[in-house]
């Protein structure tokens, strides 16, 4: 097969019923397939899949892919299979797995019907795997949220960092690797530990024009705040993210006592109840949820209106991440974030349990946060250059959607004062 020759808009219509590609993914598709390095920078949600999974799907071979979560690759082997008739056509290998199950993998992959193939970074460390793995033609190998390799991160995996040892005893391979982790930082790591500095890098933006963001002064009246500004957004969906499990339940509480219709969200409350209550989120019939960080991962809501921190987020990159789930569907999103010096102490209290290293990257990542919320300066701005991105605060999309620039007080009072 000349891949030259291979129209990619027809295999996208094909295989996954689009017709045009999302952002970067024909660019990136086209470096995969080219056989390149290639290192994918894309906001949730942007369409990083598909930069892997088409690619595999048309190439000869089978493609690996690591993913951290196994839930998440479940998800997508099943997503693959529903587009083909042939089983087979993706797999997932873990140690789950029973011997028998493990032997229809090895045949499948060997007669060529395989083309991705699913693997948890420590399963790839097995002996046995790696020794099956070199012995058969594979497409390239793909490595999804790369960032776990980076103690920078926000879900650093001490296995990612064995990753290039075994790639490089599959002999010489293409490695792709995606990432919605903006950092400069995050994305020199995951280049130098995968050994892939070479690589042709497609960054999208992180802009999300349609988010307005705001920081208030976190006083004692914060409950009456939420609630006013609940009531003065009616009948709009929201999250509210608290630090712990108790503050959860109790502003909860106060906002039912309130007669604005919530429910809580956290690790803490059995599987049943949780699910229930973000069903109930989803279906609409409650408009707030209050939650701790443990909401959110995989919902895709379109029309949540607002994200209200009642406690400060301990990274810029939680932050972007837990705000970006409000204004999917591209209408209006609210981002509002309470703001006190006495919770950066709370949090580098927490933190001062922790090794050392890692104590202070979190006091490093905290302090990014305490200079976002006290910035006289575009919020966007400030936001994208912390991903490494250049916003024209005059012209960008998005320019007058905060409340630094919609409402510049300290640069009104200076002006004032060289006036008299
Ligand atoms: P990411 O991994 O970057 O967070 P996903 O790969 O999960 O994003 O894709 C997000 C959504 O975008 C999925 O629902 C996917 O089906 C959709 N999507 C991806 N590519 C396209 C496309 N070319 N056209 C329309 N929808 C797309
Ligand atoms: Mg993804």
């Amino acid at each position: 097969m000349n891949l030259d020759e291979i129209d990619i808009h027809k295999e996208l219509k094909k295989y996954f019923g689009f017709s045009q590609f999302k952002g970067l993914q024909e660019q990136v598709i086209k470096s995969i397939i080219a056989k390149q390095n290639t290192f994918v920078i894309m906001p949730t949600g942007g369409g990083k899949s598909l930069c892997y999974q088409l690619p595999a799907l048309i190439q000869e071979g089978t493609a690996i892919v690591v993913s951290p979560l196994i839930a998440l690759m479940k998800n997508q082997v099943d997503a693959i299979r529903s587009l083909s008739s042939e089983n087979g056509i993706a797999h997932v290998l873990n140690s789950s797995l029973t011997k028998t199950e493990i032997n229809q993998v090895k045949k499948d992959i060997t007669s060529g019907i395989t083309k991705l193939l699913y693997v948890a970074p420590e399963s790839l460390t097995k002996e046995e795997y790696v020794e099956f793995l070199r012995t058969v033609p594979i497409s390239f190998v793909a490595i999804d949220e790369a960032h776990c390799i980076s103690e920078w991160g926000h879900d650093f995996r001490p296995e990612y960092r064995n990753l290039r040892h075994i790639i490089k005893q599959l002999g010489e391979v293409p490695v792709i690797g995606l990432t919605a982790t903006a950092t400069p930082k995050v994305q020199e790591d995951i280049l130098k530990n995968l050994d892939m500095t070479d690589a042709t890098t497609f960054k999208a933006s992180f802009n999300r024009p349609n988010l307005f963001y705001e920081v208030r002064t976190k006083t004692k009246n914060i409950e009456a705040d939420i609630i006013r500004f609940i009531k003065q957004n009616k009948g709009k969906s929201g999250i509210i993210y608290c630090l712990s499990r108790k503050k959860v339940e109790e502003i909860a509480e106060v906002l039912q006592v309130n007669g604005i219709s919530a429910v809580p969200y956290h690790a803490g409350l059995d599987a049943k109840t949780r699910a229930k209550h973000q069903d109930m989120f989803l279906m609409e019939d409650v408009e707030v949820v209050v939650a701790t960080i443990a909401f959110g991962m995989g919902i895709d809501k379109p029309d949540v209106r607002f994200v209200i921190h009642h406690d400060i987020p301990k990274s810029l990159e939680s932050y972007y991440q837990e705000t970006g789930r409000a204004g999917r569907d591209g209408g209006e999103g609210h981002c509002l974030a309470y703001y006190s010096y006495k919770d950066v102490e709370k949090l580098e209290k927490f933190m001062s349990g922790k090794p050392v290293a890692e104590q202070e990257i979190g006091f490093a990542l905290l302090q990014e946060v305490v200079a976002y919320a006290e910035t006289s300066m575009s919020r966007r701005k400030f936001l994208l250059h912390y991903f490494g991105e250049e916003f024209d605060s005059e012209n960008g999309e998005g320019a007058d959607m905060d409340d630094n620039v919609r409402n510049p007080k300290t640069k009104v009072e200076a002006k004032e004062q060289v006036k008299t």
